[in-house]
């Protein structure tokens, strides 16, 4: 016989042994309400209340999830990004709250123009920064990515979310369009093959190919995007890129001797350069 509030504790410190000490009591609850679908309340009121069996089964595989790392968001299948909930699987990278900062800036550069922008979000994985424009500023957003996997989730998102419709395009940056946007914003790959070896045992569930920039300096597909831009937006139009705060001043000199002007780079939640814009 086991209690809510007995697991409760048995999985917190089974959790913080395995190296997640962090966050092992909110886990804890988290994977329990989404077993019982009891809210933090209700487990605090309900502690004696014996988990029935099929509670435990369920209880017992996510716990396992987690012990091996698993990330909470795949593990609870969606992640709050700007305000609302976007689903997530291992189809795609999990939306950062440093992305926020992209949304931000695109916010910032938009405020006081007339018509809502037409916007294209490469790379666009879950879909989170493409449907968060949409919906914050009434954009016409096309979502692209090279992976189908990818783009069926930012599908599912976007139907979810939005009501308006969106355009999605497969395939590498700009190629699969010859149309020409206001803004063009991205999160892509953009780590070197040595920070991918380096990341956490929680990164490593997420897809390498959404992770890894393919150059020694990971900047090969930002270089590749920065290029081919130019083709892509309008007059006045801007290009919006989040990259590694080692990587923004690279970024923000590519933009430059590619023509782009007033270019800005901009702080994220931990102070540190993430997003680089002209
Ligand atoms: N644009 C998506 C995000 O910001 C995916 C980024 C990626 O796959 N590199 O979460």
């Amino acid at each position: 016989m086991t209690t809510i509030q007995a697991w409760k504790v048995e999985t917190a410190a089974l959790l913080k042994e395995a190296g997640l000490a962090s966050t092992a009591d909110l886990d804890a609850r988290l994977l329990l309400q989404m077993a019982t679908g009891y809210d933090q309340a209700k487990q605090i009121l309900l502690y004696d209340r014996v988990l029935t069996d099929a509670q435990l089964h369920k209880l017992s595989s996510i716990r396992e999830d987690r012990l091996r790392h698993k990330p909470m968001a795949y593990i609870l299948g969606c992640k709050e990004f700007y305000g609302r909930n976007f689903l997530v699987d291992e189809r795609t990278l999990i939306p950062r709250p440093d992305t926020e900062t992209l949304i931000e800036a695109v916010i910032a550069f938009s405020k006081g123009k007339q018509q809502p922008p037409s916007i294209i979000d490469l790379c666009c994985g879950s879909g989170c920064i493409g449907i968060t424009l949409a919906l914050e500023l009434d954009a016409n957003v096309t979502l692209s990515d090279l992976s189908e996997d990818a783009l069926s989730l930012a599908r599912e998102n976007a139907k979810r979310l939005l009501s308006k419709p969106v355009t999605f395009l497969q395939g590498d940056l700009l190629s699969p369009t010859d149309k020409i946007y206001d803004i063009i914003v991205s999160n892509p790959p953009y780590l070197t093959a040595a920070w991918c070896d380096e990341v956490s045992n929680e990164v490593r569930w997420e897809p390498r190919l959404a992770l890894e920039g393919f150059s020694e300096d990971g900047l090969g597909l930002i270089r590749k995007l920065v290029k081919e831009s130019g083709n892509h937006l309008c007059c006045g139009g801007a290009l919006f890129l989040e990259c590694d705060y080692r990587q923004a001043k690279d970024v923000a000199e590519l933009l430059s001797s590619h023509r782009f002007t007033d270019v800005c780079i901009e702080r994220d939640l931990s102070d540190r350069d993430r997003v680089v814009w002209g």
